[in-house]
């Protein structure tokens, strides 16, 4: 294809990095009256030239032939595409170094309508553990009710453990997808996206199908972690996390091969999982951000964990930035991540008690679910997003009552640092 002068990336051999990319690229001002800034497209349906053109977009759209050299598709109905979609999906998938992208109404859209992509009756379905509360809900119970069987591994470094995993699935029936979060949420364990890999293709070759790699890149998203570089088939973000970064919206995406987001689109059309117009272009000014909000919020987290590992109170750090050389993360730490992010968690010296107590007493620092927005936000995962997982399988990934989360934002680091320190005293 031909690169229209609005999907331009390059200049002479210089590939534009990002940062750059994300003030323009996919749209043309020119398309909308010369307005700088996209417009946001308030509409539900898109009117043809004529009959035959309705004929041809309606054949693209579903997917019935593909496009002719030098054609051109076009847009339907706003449940299958619409231009906000359209130049978000094409920003993202930068980000992701993807070939294509898809965006959801949440990050859960994005899980739900991939597991329908990849999964049938009577499969199995291999996931890391922990997992995000709402994803375990999603593969326990409801996937549950289709019959398909989930079977978690919790030592995403040690492949000979996840094999053990994978056989069992294998032996309840096809696996059809692996899905993993790497970093977890909360203990910033990691998964060996190359030992994913392998696993993957020793399943192709003996169930002759592949279930794709799927990596919820949520915990350190498209700036530290590019999943499709290092195994992963998918891609997958909460784009209410980071991406959106202002606490403000939900969303969500998967980005990988046009061949496999096409099968996830598909269903997308058919669910209605798509993302409306505003928040696309709540994203898109987003995107034009995400690199420095990121590093900002990297360079705060470290001085935080910093000032949390020589504190007196602090028993314990879950952080990924000052891994010692013999912690078995290490070096997946450093093939996989390109920095630690700005989530992590600690546990105090004590119990729920002294938990409770330092939240309690934060005077900046929110007490609140969610991540990866402008303000710093705390909670207590053990009573909250995690109160639901049993208290064995929290003993096992080290999640106890003395646990707090931390998601660092952009705030003044000295006032963030007064703020844990006043707040450090009370315990
Ligand atoms: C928040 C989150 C999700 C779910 O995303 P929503 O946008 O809330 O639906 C999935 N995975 C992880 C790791 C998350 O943090």
């Amino acid at each position: 294809m031909t690169e229209d002068t609005y999907h331009k990336s390059r200049i002479a051999n210089r590939r534009l990095h990002p940062e750059t990319l994300m003030m323009g690229y996919g749209y043309s001002p020119a398309m909308s009256e010369g307005s700088l800034k996209p417009p946001v497209f308030l509409t539900s349906t898109f009117v043809f030239e004529n009959a035959q053109q309705g004929k041809d977009f309606f054949d693209l759209t579903a997917g019935r032939r593909e496009l002719k050299p030098g054609e051109k598709s076009g847009l339907v109905y706003s449940r299958f595409n619409h231009p906000n979609m359209e130049i978000l999906e094409d920003r993202l998938a930068i980000w992701d170094e993807a070939e294509r992208c898809a965006v959801f109404a949440s990050g859960m859209a994005a899980i739900a309508t991939t597991c329908f992509a990849f999964l049938r009756p009577g499969d199995t379905i291999i996931h890391s553990r922990p997992l995000y509360g709402g994803t375990e809900t999603l593969l326990k119970n409801q996937m549950g009710a289709f019959g398909i069987k989930a079977f978690g591994f919790t030592d995403g470094l040690d492949i000979a453990s996840m094999r053990v995993t994978a056989n069992a699935a294998a032996a309840a029936g096809r696996v059809g997808m692996i899905l993993v979060e790497t970093p977890a949420n909360p203990t910033n364990g990691l998964v060996d996206l190359a030992a994913c890999k392998l696993i993957a293709d020793e399943l192709e070759r003996t169930q002759g199908y592949r279930p794709p790699v799927v990596v919820d890149n949520t915990l350190l998203g498209p700036k530290y972690q590019k999943p499709l570089k290092h195994g992963a088939d998918l891609t997958l973000l909460s784009l209410t996390k980071y991406v959106g970064g202002h606490s403000d919206l939900v969303g969500g995406s998967i980005s990988g091969s046009a061949a496999l987001v096409k099968q996830v689109k598909s269903w997308r059309g058919s669910l209605g999982t798509q993302l409306d117009p505003n928040s696309c272009w709540m994203l898109m000014r987003s995107l034009e951000t995400l690199d420095i909000r990121m590093h900002r919020a990297n360079e705060n987290a470290q001085r935080v964990a910093e000032y949390l590992a020589n504190h007196p109170k602090i028993a314990r750090l879950h952080y990924l930035g000052n891994l010692s050389s013999d912690d078995p993360r290490k070096t997946v730490f450093e093939r996989q991540c390109e920095a630690a992010g700005s989530t992590f968690a600690f546990d105090v010296k004590g119990g729920e008690k002294e938990a409770f107590a330092l939240l309690d007493n934060l005077q900046i620092m929110k007490l609140a679910v969610s991540l990866g927005g402008t303000e710093t936000l705390v909670s207590h995962p053990a009573a909250m997003t995690h109160s639901g997982v049993a208290r064995e399988l929290r003993e096992e990934i080290g999640l106890t009552d003395a646990l707090i989360r931390i998601s660092v934002g952009i705030e003044n680091i000295e006032d963030l640092i007064a703020d844990l320190a006043q707040a450090l005293e009370a315990v």
